[in-house]
């Protein structure tokens, strides 16, 4: 069995949120900037910020096809919160590209805009559930059309706002504002 090596990709956004409730669930993260760091790393968390500037960094970085290569190779999971899912995404008209990593259509800012975010209690129907949390909603994409092998792990009222595919999660709001690390508990276990 490989150990669990956590890292948090560090280039813009809720970074140090990620990096604290991944301690909380056990392990010690490293802050992922460079290819290289990929070899050291079981898991990675994408986290929110803002989609396009992400998209840019990742570039700079040299990390926007290294990370979708290792996904598909299955030596990566991934967990993307907000703009994160909004790269695992399917390939659609809006920017930024998308990493066709989730058969899911993430449409960015789909609740309205910054005075529209809002806080709603969340269901987990699958993954770390059953059970509710605090769901943090911050310029949210809104989930479309999905198909299988998507999963449905978290609903707010009748709509999709986390879905799993494989090893890669993906989540439009941000559980790394609360203190409820079950997402993060259940992401290692992946
Ligand atoms: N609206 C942002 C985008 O489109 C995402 C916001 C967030 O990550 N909280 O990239």
């Amino acid at each position: 069995m490989t150990a669990i090596c956590a890292g948090v990709l560090a280039l813009q956004g809720s970074v140090e949120p990620h990096l604290r409730a991944l301690s909380r669930a056990g392990v010690d993260p490293i802050e992922l900037r460079r290819p290289d760091q990929l070899d050291q790393i079981t898991h990675l968390v994408l986290p929110g910020g803002e989609s396009t500037t992400l998209h840019h960094l990742l570039e700079l970085h040299s990390l926007s096809s290294e990370i979708p290569q290792r996904v598909e190779a299955g030596d990566l999971a991934l967990l993307g919160t907000c703009a994160g899912a909004i790269l695992m995404g399917r390939e659609c008209q809006e920017s930024p590209p998308r990493w066709n990593l989730i058969d899911v259509e993430f449409q960015r800012n789909g609740y309205g805009r910054q005075v529209h975010s809002f806080i709603e209690p969340i269901e987990w129907i699958a993954g770390p559930g059953p059970g509710a949390s605090e769901g943090i909603f911050i310029r949210a994409p809104r989930i479309g059309q999905l198909s299988p092998p998507v999963e449905v792990i978290a609903t707010l009222g009748t709509e999709a706002v986390a879905v799993r595919q494989e090893r890669c999660v993906a989540c439009t709001f941000h559980p790394e504002l609360t203190e409820d690390d079950r997402l993060h508990r259940w992401f290692l276990s992946l």
